[in-house]
């Protein structure tokens, strides 16, 4: 494990009856932009859940942000801390996009109203959605309704973001306001997403990870991407 590392996992396991989704993940992960790609059923979300503690593991050990989720006091700790964008975020059709993230807030224990109201209004804008802000969420758009889900992750800045397919659903300009937010973010922190862009990760990520049937099988530079991927099954077409 590096030192320093911002998420560390050893021997991360995972079984779903006869199936071993997350197969032995060891992971060390400092400051930057890790981009996690696969094939379908690789066991990407399920990694994620995992380091998002809404999933406990079979076997292995996590540290997220020095701190251990099998300790109660520390896993409420860890979820204030860390922000999460699950593969299909739920969110309050009634509420509107400044009162959802607000709500987060509140559940991240972020107890000034003003900050909160200006950091939700800040991570709105900057995805966007500024003229959005008062409409009912169930009234706005898929790609709409993700970026919310997002502003709501982005709260507070965390030092660790795990993100499951962030830019589902975004067309390319939201594409672009996407990695300028998580650029700024990568400076402080962590930030793992999976996609099933290539181009997306050599645009964005400063590090890639690979996963097929539960293990990491390849991990390096984007640019190095291309050629280790030549003839490989986890090759993924550009969307
Ligand atoms: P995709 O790219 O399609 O989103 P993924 O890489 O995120 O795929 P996972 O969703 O983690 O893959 O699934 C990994 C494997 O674990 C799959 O074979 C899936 O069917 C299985 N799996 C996931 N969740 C469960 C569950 N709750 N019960 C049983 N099997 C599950």
């Amino acid at each position: 494990t590096v030192t320093g590392a911002l998420l560390a996992t050893t021997g991360l396991t995972k079984r779903y009856g006869p199936l071993t989704a997350v197969d032995h993940v060891d992971l060390s992960l400092g400051r930057g932009i890790v981009g996690l790609l696969g094939p379908n059923g690789a066991g990407k979300t399920t990694l994620l859940r995992i380091l998002a503690t809404v999933l406990s593991p079979d076997a292995g050990d996590v540290r997220l942000l020095g701190l251990d989720p099998t300790e109660p006091k520390e896993r409420l700790e860890i979820r204030r801390r860390i922000g999460f964008l699950p593969q299909s975020p739920r969110l309050y059709g009634g509420f509107t996009p400044l009162e959802m993230v607000d709500y987060v807030a509140i559940l991240k224990e972020h107890t000034d109203k003003t900050w909160r109201r200006n950091e939700a209004r800040a991570a709105l804008e900057a995805l966007g959605l500024g003229d959005r802000m008062h409409q009912r969420i169930r009234t706005l758009s898929g790609g709409m309704q993700q970026r919310v889900a997002l502003a709501a992750a982005l709260i507070g800045t965390p030092q660790l973001l795990v993100l499951d397919e962030p830019a589902t659903g975004l067309d390319p300009e939201q594409r672009i306001a996407l990695r300028s937010v998580l650029a700024g973010c990568a400076d402080e922190g962590t930030v793992l997403l999976s996609t099933h862009n290539t181009a997306e990760v050599s645009a964005l990520c400063q590090h890639v990870l690979v996963m097929d049937q539960g293990r990491i099988c390849w991990s390096g530079a984007p640019e190095d991407l291309a050629a280790a991927a030549q003839g490989q099954v986890w090759e993924s077409p550009h969307d």
